[in-house]
């Protein structure tokens, strides 16, 4: 008896979490994330799964993120009919996403010429699967197979998944593992209690410099900025960092470090995520933030915010006079509102654009980051005058160090035969297995995308090449 894990995705890759635990007698599927970024593989993301969908028991979610969660609506399209479980904030996200994603899919697979990959119609078949499954509750969820959640503090409801058998053997995967502490949510939790480890590693040879210091950098670059005089524009992911930059800039607006210039939400689909994080922060927040939201009501508005939400209030934002910050989406500037703010506003040095988040190869953003003159911006070439200040610390993942203190934690206990790197660029995912050999002694492997391992109480072993 033991428990099959195959690597149907983010092995090498930062994108696209798709995991197959197998038991005796079920199956369970971990995330089933698309695959983003320019240079994606066609055949992974519009391709057939390579396992039979049908047979599949249920689907668990470590978190909403699209990497993590936009092929399910395919899933159901090719037959899956299993139930999805996933934590109540998730299963709130994942919706706001999911629907969003129909359009940039079409758009993204009409220039591609390729079909939809899916359409409403089928996020709607996904989300009559959903049943909500809370951290810390142990649910069997295939036969022979439960689950259980830990908060993983990565974004609202973010979760790890142990799986267990019914002889007691466990595989656990962490999704993406937080930049702890977070001003928002808890700390991520340790997993004691693995036979297999599956860790992400997107920083995995990188380090965010100290917590304390990025708030201050945010203000001093803010202020840089202000002096300069232009537009401010971040680029900011939906789906909490633009959230921690509204908790931020509330608190520096209260605290009068800055002055009170007009500041835009620009972001449908940021608004909505702002308001599940208003909805669910007075109980998945950490403790002493949740007494803030309770005592102070919403710890993200501040008088001079506005939230334009239609394509025609979006349109008033460049007739408001002087000086301005806008927040608009996509995070990579690769899509969403920003490349319309990028296109008019980049081209002038007194503008800063801020990069507050990982960039992935191939995108604008990426190339901005590193330099380039003239990007390529809601279908414009535009030459890059502003000035980009680049603030590092706001990922939402564990860096290289913080990955290394999960590790040994999770090898405080019930060792894991083997730690799997995942998640992260081969380069990344390499410098963390080597880390973990080298400084806390474990086993520490790199997985190849289609690579089958066994695992038993007494061992971990490959079964199955790529
Ligand atoms: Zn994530």
């Amino acid at each position: 008896m033991a428990l099959k894990l195959s690597f149907y995705g983010g092995a090498g890759k930062v994108t696209g979490s798709n995991f197959l635990v197998e038991g005796a007698r079920g199956k369970v599927l971990v995330d089933c994330g698309i695959e983003q970024g320019a240079d994606f593989a066609v055949a992974e993301v519009y391709g057939p799964f390579p396992y039979d969908v049908t047979a599949i028991d249920a689907l668990i979610i470590t978190h909403a993120h699209l990497d993590h969660v936009g092929r399910i609506p395919k899933l159901v399209k090719d037959g899956f009919r299993g139930k999805i479980y996933m934590t109540p904030p998730t299963k709130d996200l994942a919706e706001l996403i999911l629907r969003d994603s129909v359009n940039i899919l079409r758009q993204d697979a009409s220039r591609k010429h390729l079909p939809p990959l899916y359409e409403e119609q089928d996020v709607d078949a996904a989300f009559a699967l959903i049943e909500t499954l809370d951290y810390h509750v142990e649910k069997e969820i295939a036969p022979g197979l439960s689950a259980y959640l830990r908060n993983t503090g990565h974004i609202l409801g973010s979760a790890s998944v142990r799986i267990t058998d019914e002889e007691g053997t466990t595989v656990a995967l962490t999704g993406d593992l937080g930049n702890s502490p977070s001003p928002l949510l808890p700390d991520w939790e340790p997993v004691r209690d693995a036979d297999a480890l599956v860790m992400e590693s997107v920083y995995g040879d990188r380090l965010h410099p100290p917590q304390s210091e990025r708030v201050a950098k945010l203000r001093d670059a803010l202020k840089r900025a202000v002096a300069r005089g232009g537009t401010i524009l971040i680029p900011a992911f939906s789906l909490e960092r633009t959230q921690l930059m509204l908790y931020e800039l509330s608190n520096f607006f209260a605290a009068k470090e800055l002055p009170e210039i007009p500041v835009f939400l620009d972001s449908p689909l940021a608004i909505r995520v702002t308001a599940l994080y208003e909805k669910w922060g007075p109980t998945y927040f950490k403790p002493e933030t949740e007494d803030e939201m309770k005592r102070e009501g919403s710890i993200f508005e501040f008088p001079f915010l506005t939230q334009t939400l239609s394509r025609e209030e979006s349109m008033t934002i460049e007739k408001v006079p002087g000086q301005k910050i806008i927040i608009a989406g996509a995070g990579m500037s690769h899509g969403g509102r920003i490349g319309h703010w990028e296109t008019k506003y980049l081209p002038d040095p007194s503008t800063t654009l801020f990069m507050v988040g990982y960039q992935a190869p191939g995108t604008p953003g990426r190339r901005m980051m590193e330099g380039a003159s003239h990007v390529r911006l809601a279908g414009n070439d535009v030459a890059i005058k502003a000035k980009i200040e680049i603030l590092e610390g706001w990922s939402a993942h564990a860096d290289r160090d913080e990955l290394l203190k999960f590790a040994e934690a999770a090898l405080a206990d019930k060792r894991p035969k083997v730690i799997f790197t995942a998640l992260g660029e081969p380069s990344a995912e390499r410098f963390l297995a080597q880390r973990i050999h080298d400084y806390l002694g474990a086993r520490a492997v790199v997985p190849d995308y289609g690579q089958t391992w066994e695992i038993t109480k007494d061992s971990v072993k490959k079964v199955r090449e790529a």
